[in-house]
């Protein structure tokens, strides 16, 4: 994972939640365009943080991990959305699932949270594979600390350090239903990663008898991963 902090000559305030689209233009006139959920929170003007996962054989996130450099200049579209969104002032609770680089539009709203000082409950389940891919790891370490109402569960689907307290399997219907109980069934809930986290998740929590139109999703990854 890399982050990359986008001074825009043109800022405006996104909500939580929302996205750019950044596109590559080679020399030869070839282009491509793919869509980065803004990381930071509105609150900061001027600029953007954005965290891009590396993809095996990805074109544009291989551009971005390799090739670009401080001072580069992309071309950007934003912000977009206006579905997967959270602001403080909608209130909560707030349950967030989410799964590898699907945490980035999660980290803004919880950041956007903080610099609110809301204390709207909140809860975020997130899954990665090892306690090294855990992206933002000491930042989300640091807002659970502050006793705000903000609570975090992390489970490690393919390894866990010793003494890890975690759960360690992928999110399935029991774990969702320990940390989604106490919120009863009108959570405001955000849901993003891979399309088959997402679907799972959506539909173990409306089976759990959350509110479906309370229940928002962004998929990030092609189907089956
Ligand atoms: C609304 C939205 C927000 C997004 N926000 C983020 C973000 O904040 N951070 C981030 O890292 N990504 C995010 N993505 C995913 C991002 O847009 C790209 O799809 C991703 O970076 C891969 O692009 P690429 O050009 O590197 O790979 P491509 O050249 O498009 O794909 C190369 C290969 O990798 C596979 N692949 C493509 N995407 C993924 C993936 N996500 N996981 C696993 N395999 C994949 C393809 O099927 C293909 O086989 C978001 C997507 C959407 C729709």
């Amino acid at each position: 994972m890399k982050s990359f902090t986008l001074a825009l000559p043109r800022w405006m305030p996104h909500r939580a939640g929302q996205h750019y689209d950044i596109r590559l233009t080679a020399e030869d006139g070839y282009r491509a365009q793919r869509s980065y959920s803004i990381a930071s929170a509105p609150q900061r003007e001027g600029e953007i943080d954005l965290t891009v996962e590396l993809v095996e054989n990805g074109e544009v996130s291989t551009f971005l991990h390799q090739s670009a450099v401080a001072g580069d200049r992309f071309e950007v579209r934003g912000p977009i959305g206006g579905y997967f969104v959270w602001e403080a002032a909608q209130g909560g609770p707030l349950l967030l699932v989410g799964g590898g680089s699907g945490v980035v539009p999660l980290m803004s709203m919880l950041r956007h949270r903080a610099a609110a000082k809301a204390n709207v409950p909140a809860r975020l389940l997130y899954s990665s594979r090892s306690y090294d891919d855990i992206i933002y790891r000491d930042e989300l370490e640091g807002l659970a600390a502050r006793g705000d109402g903000f609570e975090l569960f992390h489970t490690l689907t393919r390894s866990q350090p010793a003494g890890w307290k975690g759960y360690a399997r992928r999110i399935d219907d029991r774990m969702l239903g320990d940390v989604s109980r106490v919120f009863g069934a009108k959570a405001m809930t955000f849901i993003c990663g891979p399309t088959a986290l997402v679907e799972n998740a959506a539909n173990a929590l409306t089976n759990l008898g959350l509110r479906p139109e309370r229940i928002r999703t962004e998929r990030f990854g092609p189907s089956g991963t």
